[in-house]
């Protein structure tokens, strides 16, 4: 499914975003989103590009000007610090 990514790539659950992105659910902690939470488009461990996450689980990279998930993010910076 494509989605388009608004400006800054946040964005505040609704209903309609809801139904789109509840089928899978956050793919950074696994929970469903729910109804004005606050979701990034953020790159990740996951196939693809950006997908939408929990604003709380991403960090902003400032050199790719991106969201990216924590996770990956510190698995990023402690791989390629050397
Ligand atoms: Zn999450």
């Amino acid at each position: 499914m494509t989605m388009s990514t608004p400006a800054g790539g946040k964005m505040i659950m609704d209903l309609e975003k809801m139904g789109q992105l509840n089928a899978e659910g956050c793919p950074a902690c696994g929970r469903k989103f729910e109804m004005g939470e606050t979701v990034v488009a953020a790159c990740g461990a996951w196939e693809g590009g950006p997908k939408f996450i929990h604003e709380n689980e991403a960090v902003w990279d400032d050199k790719n000007k991106q969201h990216v998930e924590k996770q990956c993010y510190q698995a990023d910076r402690a791989t390629g610090a050397r």
